[in-house]
């Protein structure tokens, strides 16, 4: 069995696609070096030995011989001999697993360096200073990799062995009156590592061994441990890495960029990482080793000319500095791209004037300069149109469309707590506690965050003008969520950390109290919220070419058709900018909470018999009509589903006595009735009451007046030449008979309107398919149904008989111990709600072949959810207007993934 993979001068055992085997890392060194890229000679000890050696605590036998013969390859390849007094080679000795996981193992530099060897390397870089300084270095990583973390000793804190190694370094530097590291001369470093390695025998109580081949394999042995090492541990349950993968071990030739004069290190991007513009972006060192530059101990220099900035503008260029080297650099950049087909960020040395690379991996990018690299490399030939699909995450669409908080901010910012990610992006505002505070400060030219334990219809207006939403209760499908989520505003729900107290404006949200005004910004995207006022980055969408690209690509690829869930002609506008082909759900219950509604709205309710509930039902007919007659207009000829009167009728009544004085005044009633027929609508679970078809099966008046007012808006748009194409839907429907009973209605209303009006129009009749035995009987339906559209939100929780309004105090918990792998209200549960639609699915085009199918629960906006929609055959997802882009570019990538 092959344990060890060699690569060095142009050859190697092992290629790309061996990542499972070699590592991230060693795959990539194996393959530069096919290129015939300058790549240090090594080899890669495989992750199979690190399992093995896991299971057996010992290495396999034959890894000895085959580790001899490769170190012998290398020894010829470099013209030096590990171990050798005259010509020593130095190696490094690293980690690299399948997936990166950074700074999570250990790593040992210059190992090779003993008593017998340093003289040699002084004579061959003739820089004592120089070797004493590896020297030290490698005490330090040695003793703290290897005889310290591998032995699982765990001192103290600040007792460890490095931190004991630095301190003496420090009072070092203080008796001598140094301030630099740069001030200490060959001698002072000989005389360090002779301190240090009193000390490692002291504190460890063994001594710093003192031949090449025991610290080749002590720091082999240590770096495979520290795959089981605290702080891989942890990245990996995080990032849900399994621990049986194991972590392969690169040893490679030293070289170094701190080598004097013609020595240098840097790392670099082939593309702008942040704009994606295909300019070769870097930064360098000279006379440096690699972490200088990564840790930013030195002001890096840049490495063009486009890599300066104003405040590096007096300082060298690569590029100038040594034209030679940068053209060989920008040769090896060229060549990496087009082998890779992607950015890459590099790592880099130059040694006495040659170059060396170290390392080249997929470069990580923001939103906009993925979006822009993947179009610009289906321009150049470079990937293919799925596979520019393929790289663009729903993320890097969400970071482009809306504010987001600085990263670099938000690095340093103090979290104050956690809550569910309803609404995305960035925000940022002084805290409030009241819509109507919210609406004051707002025109005081404040920024506010409103804060509530939950949100109702009756606190929309509040919601609209505060910059950001955070709710102690709730979850992904509550009030505040769905609200926010159409609006594409960032909110934060269910935080259990956060209590409020609204007699005295204030909250409690951790160890912290914040009073009315102080400033908080919220990460919608992540759910976490942080203390202060944080800057925030906007994207400028309208001038985005690259994304207007991207998304005329995925409409060409995509099978499903994405519609939005728009109650308004405005939301309407911005879903169409969108790219919304339609609308999937138009909820009707927000269109009654204006003043001038909510009255006769709740005289309908209070009204005791059918005849005072007509009059007052069609008081409302006029404004129902507007507001249909102006969404059919703004979406015409695209299709609009409205779906009729849904939410529990009791969500409408006044709850404070001075709405129910008001209330007694309009309507000329006392306030006493008022509040006795208020008792009379109370039930003790409203989700499963009296709400849905119920409401249009007990009083037919309220579905022929939405009906009415639905198609007389249709047929004045007809006359006025416009193509308006209504879909009605009905909400909650259980059985066929439910269907029967509100579709007559409707039919009714229709003829009566095209009669009346004299004019012909188009429309549909279908159903929400949102609880369990509706999918059951989905046959059943589908016999009078022209169109289904799930509605995963209901069926999700009665389904799981999860209330949606009241998951946030156990979800979170349910979430961490792994009870619940993902929250079902905000990516579909596949294998139980899933199925159910399925079944809806099959058991509805089974009677009914043309039967239309959609979705416009949350979920259309998810995108596991819509690749999970387009296998099962959906015809279309309907979902938030800000969700749109995202659900256009997941439908493609749902199609191309079906075709892999
Ligand atoms: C649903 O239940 O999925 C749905 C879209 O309706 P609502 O969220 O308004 O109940
Ligand atoms: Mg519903």
């Amino acid at each position: 069995m092959k344990f060890v993979y060699y690569f060095g001068d142009g050859q190697a055992d092992g290629a790309v696609h061996q990542k499972d085997l070699l590592g991230g890392k060693g795959a990539n060194l194996a393959e530069m070096t096919r290129l015939g890229i300058p790549v240090p000679p090594g080899f890669t000890i495989t992750t199979e030995v690190c399992t093995h050696y896991m299971e057996n605590g010992e290495f396999p036998s034959k890894l000895k011989k085959q580790l001899t013969e490769s170190l012998l390859k290398i020894d010829t390849a470099m013209n030096q001999k590990f171990g050798s007094t005259s010509n020593p080679l130095l190696v490094s000795v690293r980690s690299g697993a399948r997936q990166s996981m950074p700074g999570m193992m250990e790593t040992v530099l210059n190992v090779g360096l003993t008593s017998k060897t340093l003289p040699g390397l002084i004579q061959q870089s003739g820089d004592e200073r120089f070797v004493y300084d590896a020297y030290r270095r490698l005490i330090t990583m040695y003793s703290d990799v290897v005889m310290e973390k591998a032995q699982g000793l765990t001192p103290t804190n600040g007792k460890g062995i490095r931190e004991q190694l630095e301190l003496i370094l420090t009072n070092y530097k203080s008796t001598h009156n140094y301030s630099e590291d740069i001030d200490l001369t060959a001698e002072d470093l000989k005389k360090i590592s002779e301190l240090y390695k009193e000390c490692v025998k002291d504190i460890l109580g063994e001594v710093f061994p003192d031949d090449a081949t025991t610290q080749l394999w002590g720091a082999i042995t240590a770096v495979f441990k520290s795959w089981n090492g605290k702080r891989a541990v942890a990245y990996r349950r995080i990032e849900n890495i399994p621990s049986n993968w194991g972590t392969a071990v690169n040893v490679q030739t030293m070289v170094f960029g701190n080598m004097g004069e013609g020595s240098a290190t840097g790392v670099a991007f082939t593309r702008n990482p942040a704009t994606g513009e295909n300019q070769f972006y870097g930064e360098w060192l000279a006379n440096a080793q690699g972490e200088d530059v990564v840790a930013g101990i030195r002001t890096p220099n840049p490495l063009n000319q486009y890599s300066t900035t104003s405040e590096s503008n007096n300082l060298p260029c690569l590029e100038k500095d040594n034209p030679k080297i940068y053209s060989v650099l920008d040769t090896v950049k060229t060549r990496l791209e087009v082998h890779y087909h992607d950015m890459q960020d590099l790592e880099f040395t130059i040694q006495k004037g040659r170059l060396w690379m170290l390392q080249t991996r997929t470069g990580k990018r923001n939103g906009a300069a993925a979006i822009r690299i993947a179009m610009d490399m289906l321009d150049e030939g470079l990937i293919s149109e799925n596979e520019a699909l393929m790289r663009i995450s729903p993320e890097n669409i969400d970071e482009i469309m809306h504010d987001t908080v600085d990263p670099e901010a938000e690095k340093s910012a103090l979290l104050l707590g956690t809550g569910l990610p309803a609404g995305p992006g960035g925000a940022t505002g002084q805290i409030v506690f009241t819509a109507e505070d919210a609406e004051i400060w707002r025109q005081q030219g404040k920024q506010v965050i409103l804060v509530r334990n939950e949100t109702s219809p009756e606190d929309v207006h509040g919601m609209h003008v505060a910059s950001g939403i955070l709710t102690a209760k709730g979850g992904m499908t509550s009030h505040a969520a769905l609200v926010a989520r159409g609006w594409g505003k960032c909110c934060i729900v269910g935080c259990s950390s956060l209590n409020i107290d609204f007699h005295n404006k204030k909250l409690n949200i951790g160890n912290s109290i914040l009073n009315e005004g102080d400033w908080v910004t919220l990460n919608g995207s992540l759910g976490n919220i942080y203390d202060g006022e944080l800057s925030l980055k906007t994207p400028n969408l309208d001038q985005n070419k690259d994304f207007k690209k991207l998304m005329i690509l995925a409409d060409r690829k995509r099978k499903m058709g994405i519609r939005t869930n728009a109650d308004s002609p405005e939301d309407a506008i911005q879903a169409r900018k969108f790219g919304a082909e339609g609308i999937g759900l138009c909820r009707t219950e927000h269109m009654f909470f204006e003043p001038e509604r909510i009255s006769p709205m709740r005289e309908m309710i209070l009204a005791h018999d059918e005849k005072a509930r007509r009059k007052a039902v069609m008081k409302l007919l006029p404004f129902q009509r507007d507001d249909f007659y102006g969404i059919l207009k703004v979406m015409s000829p695209h299709p609009v589903t409205i779906r009729l009167l849904d939410p529990p009728l009791h969500e409408f009544l006044p709850h404070t006595e001075e709405q129910i004085e008001k209330l007694s005044n309009e309507m000329g009633i006392l306030a006493s009735e008022i509040k006795s027929r208020i008792t009379a609508l109370h039930e003790s679970n409203p989700m499963l009451g009296h709400r849905g078809c119920r409401l249009g099966v007990m009083y037919p008046e309220i579905t022929e007046m939405q009906s009415r007012a639905i198609f007389e808006a249709t047929a004045q748009l007809v006359k006025e030449g416009q193509k308006p194409f209504p879909e009605v839907m009905i909400p909650l429907v259980g059985s066929a008979p439910e269907l029967e009973h509100q579709k007559k209605v409707v039919n009714q209303l229709a003829k009566e309107v095209m009669q009346n009006k004299n004019v012909n129009f188009k429309y549909l009749v279908g159903t929400m398919i949102e609880l369990p035995r509706a999918c059951v009987t989905a046959d059943e339906i589908a016999e009078h149904a022209q169109f289904f559209s799930f509605g995963t939100n209901d069926l999700t929780q009665t389904t799981f008989g999860f209330s949606r309004d009241d998951v946030g105090s156990f979800m979170p918990q349910y979430l961490d111990s792994g009870i619940i792998k993902n929250d079902p209200f905000q990516s579909i549960d596949q294998e139980g709600v899933g199925e159910l639609v399925k079944l809806g699915v099959q058991k509805g085009r089974s009677t009914n072949a043309k039967l239309k199918i959609g979705i416009c629960g949350e979920h259309g906006g998810d995108p596991e959810s819509i690749t999970f929609f387009h296998k099962i055959g959906l015809n279309y997802v309907s979902c938030s207007p800000f969700r749109v882009p995202v659900s256009r570019l997941a439908a493609a990538q749902a199609t191309i993934e079906s075709k892999l």
